[in-house]
C-alpha cells in the first residue's frame, strides 16, 4: 500500500454522497477504489447489490481454527452543502497544520484506511497472519443503513462464525485521549398530529367554543416529563440497565468537566434528570426530546386565529435493555390517553433502533461467553493505545445512535469493539471536515499491534 494519508486524498477525492442521485459516479468510484484496496490486501471481494448502493463483503479466510473478526466500515459521506462554508474544495483535499481535510476525512474514509494501512503493515511481515477477516463496507450508512436488515437476512448466518466485529466510527475528545466505545443509544421516532376545526378560526368569533389544538398539543407535551426533569411515560425506565461503578470511575478520567461542558454549550444551568450528572445523563440515561413543535400562525406581527391543526416531531434516545418497540408503544398509549376529546390525534410512528451495550471483557459483569480473542483485542487496545498516544484509552457510553452495531449483535451475535478515531474539531457532517495527521500514524500504529494480538491463537 502506498503512504496512507495519500491513499486516503485519493479515496477521498470520489465524492461518494449517498443521498444524491447526482453522486452516482463518486459512489461508483469509492467503491471500486475500497474493492481494489482490499484486493491488493488479498481479500476475496463480493459485490453485494442491493436497492441502491452495493455493500462490499470482503473474505481473507485460511484455517477455520484461527480467530475471525469483522471489520465494519462505510463509503459513503454526507453531502458537502453548503460549499461556499469549506476553505477548499471538499474533494479536493488539502493539508493545514497537520490535518487533512475533505468530506469523508473522519466519517469515515480515514479510519477505514487507518485499518487497512495497519493491515497492510501487519501482512507484509507476516503474509501468513493467522487471522480470519471478513470486510463489510456497506455505502448507506449515511442514510440510515436501509439495506442492511436484507444484507444479514442473507448473510448474517456466515458473519455469526466470526467472533466480533472492529468499528471506527466513533468519536473521542481530543486527538491524544482516545476512547473504547461500550455502548450506543437506540431510537424511536413518532410525530403526532392534532386536529380540531376544518380550518383556521376567527378567535373572536369562535374563541372560547373550540379547543385549540395548540393548547391541547401544548398541554400533551408538558405531561411527558416530570418538574425534575424526568420522563413521564408510564414503564418508560422499567428495563434500563444501571450504571455500573467502574463505568463511574471512567467517566472521572474524561477531559471535560460540568463546567468546561456548560461553557461548551452556553447554557445558563444543565437539567438532567434521575440524579445524573450532565456528563452521564448524555450517556446513561434514556430520553424524549421534542425535535420540532409547530401549529397556527408563524408570521409577522400578530394574528388573531385559532389553528386547525398542531404537531409535534418526538424522538426518543433509549439505552441498553430498553425495547424500542414496547417504549414506542408506551410513548403513544401516554398520547393518547392524555389526548382532549375536543382534538382528533394521529400519530405517525417512524423508525426505531435499539441500543447496544458491551461489557469490556475484564470488567466485573462481563458475560463469560465472550470469545478469547475478544479479551486479547481489548488487552491489546489498552496497551497498544496506552503507549500509542500516551494516554490508555477511556471506556465509556456514547450517546449518539449507530443502529448496525445493535444488529450485528441480535443478527449475528457479534460484540464490537469500537476505538473512536474522529475528534469534536473534525468537524462531522459540517463545513471543514478534517482528520488530525499525527492521530492517524498513532492509530495506524496502534492498531498493528492490536491486529497482531487478536491473530494470536483462538
Ligand atoms: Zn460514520
Amino acid at each position: 500500500m502506498q503512504k496512507p494519508i495519500e491513499v486516503l486524498k485519493e479515496y477521498i477525492r470520489f465524492a461518494s454522497v449517498s443521498t444524491d442521485p447526482a453522486y452516482a459516479e463518486g459512489m461508483l468510484g469509492a467503491r471500486r477504489f475500497a474493492t481494489g484496496l482490499l484486493e491488493q490486501l488479498g481479500f476475496v471481494v463480493e459485490v453485494v447489490e442491493t436497492e441502491l448502493h452495493p455493500i462490499l463483503l470482503a473474505d481473507r479466510i485460511g484455517d477455520p481454527t484461527w480467530p475471525h473478526i469483522v471489520i465494519y466500515a462505510h463509503y459513503d459521506v454526507q453531502p458537502a452543502d453548503p460549499f461556499s462554508q469549506w476553505t477548499d474544495d471538499p474533494f479536493d483535499p488539502t493539508v493545514r497544520d497537520g490535518r487533512l481535510y475533505g468530506r469523508g476525512a473522519a466519517d469515515n474514509k480515514g479510519p477505514t484506511i487507518v485499518h487497512m494501512a495497519a493491515l497492510s503493515r501487519v501482512l507484509a511481515a507476516n503474509p501468513d497472519l493467522p487471522l480470519n477477516i471478513t470486510y463489510v463496507i456497506e455505502g448507506e450508512e449515511e442514510i440510515g443503513s436501509p439495506s442492511m436488515p436484507k444484507f444479514f437476512d442473507q448473510y448474517a448466518e456466515r458473519l455469526s462464525k466470526a467472533d466480533f466485529i472492529l468499528v471506527s466510527d466513533t468519536g473521542s475528545p481530543n486527538s491524544e485521549q482516545i476512547v473504547i466505545t461500550t455502548a450506543l443509544r437506540g431510537l424511536v421516532d413518532l410525530e403526532i398530529k392534532l386536529r380540531g376545526s376544518k380550518c383556521d378560526l376567527h378567535s373572536g368569533i369562535h374563541g372560547g367554543a373550540v379547543y385549540n389544538p395548540n393548547q391541547a398539543l401544548m398541554e400533551i407535551c408538558a405531561s411527558l416529563h416530570n418538574s425534575d426533569g424526568s420522563v413521564n411515560v408510564p414503564g418508560f425506565y422499567d428495563d434500563v440497565v444501571p450504571v455500573f461503578a467502574w463505568e463511574r470511575e471512567e467517566l472521572k478520567r474524561y477531559p471535560e468537566t460540568v463546567d468546561s461542558y456548560r461553557e461548551l454549550l452556553d447554557v445558563p444551568a444543565f437539567y438532567p434528570a434521575n440524579g445524573l450528572n450532565p456528563l452521564e445523563a448524555v450517556r446513561f440515561g434514556p430520553t424524549l426530546e421534542f425535535n420540532g413543535i409547530g401549529g397556527g400562525y408563524q408570521g409577522e406581527g400578530s394574528k388573531t386565529v385559532i389553528p386547525s391543526e398542531a404537531f409535534a416531531k418526538i424522538t426518543c434516545r433509549l439505552v441498553a435493555n430498553q425495547d424500542p418497540v414496547k417504549i414506542q408503544a408506551q410513548v403513544v398509549a401516554a398520547i393518547k390517553e392524555r389526548c382532549p376529546k375536543g382534538v382528533t390525534l394521529t400519530v405517525r410512528e417512524g423508525g426505531i433502533a435499539e441500543a447496544y451495550l458491551v461489557i469490556p471483557p475484564d470488567r466485573p459483569n462481563a458475560p463469560d461467553d465472550q470469545p478469547a480473542s475478544f479479551a486479547r483485542a481489548f488487552k491489546a487496545a489498552d496497551a497498544a493505545i496506552g503507549a500509542k498516544f500516551g494516554k490508555p484509552p477511556i471506556y465509556l457510553r456514547e450517546g449518539g445512535s449507530i443502529p448496525v452495531i445493535a444488529d450485528f449483535k441480535k443478527r449475528a451475535g457479534l460484540d464490537a469493539l469500537m476505538i473512536g478515531l474522529f475528534t469534536p474539531v473534525d468537524n462531522l457532517h459540517a463545513p471543514d471536515e478534517g482528520f488530525s495527521l499525527p492521530l492517524m500514524e498513532n492509530a495506524i500504529s496502534a492498531f498493528e499491534e492490536i491486529i497482531q494480538n487478536i491473530a494470536i491463537g483462538k
